[in-house]
Order: structure tokens, then C-alpha cells, then sequence
């Protein structure tokens, strides 16, 4: 049964590292001069009028900017 033990921690291996991967979300930021909102939808309409590119960043890195989510989004 030393078999059976090895794959049952397989499984929560896999288990842990698929949930690291959901956790981890894109979202977009302007990097204009007033922008301090980031946006799950690139095409949203508050970043429409973005002056700079549009980024793609973690959710994390998009926090450690300060930014908070766009008021068009929810
Ligand atoms: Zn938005």
C-alpha cells in the first residue's frame, strides 16, 4: 500500500499548484499620470481614454501600485 500513499500525495500536489495558478490574475493598468484604477476587461471605458500603453500586470503588482479597481467594473 506504499503505492497508493505516493499518489494520494501526487494528487495534493497538483491540487496546490492549480489553485497557485487560479489564483493568479492579469488585470490592466493605464500608466498615465491620473490613472490609479486597474481593469479585469482591456477594453473597458475607463481605460479608453488612456494617454500611456495599456500593461498587463498581476492583480498583486496591480495592489502594490496602489491602484484600486476601476468604477466601471465590479
Ligand atoms: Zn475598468
Amino acid at each position: 500500500m506504499k503505492l497508493l500513499k505516493h499518489i494520494s500525495l501526487v494528487g495534493i500536489a497538483v491540487g496546490v499548484l492549480s489553485s497557485f495558478t487560479i489564483a493568479e490574475t492579469n488585470v490592466y493598468i493605464c500608466k498615465g499620470k491620473y490613472s490609479k484604477k486597474y481593469h479585469y476587461n482591456k477594453s473597458c471605458r475607463g481605460l479608453s481614454n488612456c494617454s500611456t500603453d495599456i500593461y498587463k500586470v498581476s492583480l498583486e503588482e496591480a495592489r502594490d501600485l496602489q491602484r484600486t479597481l476601476c468604477g466601471w467594473e465590479d
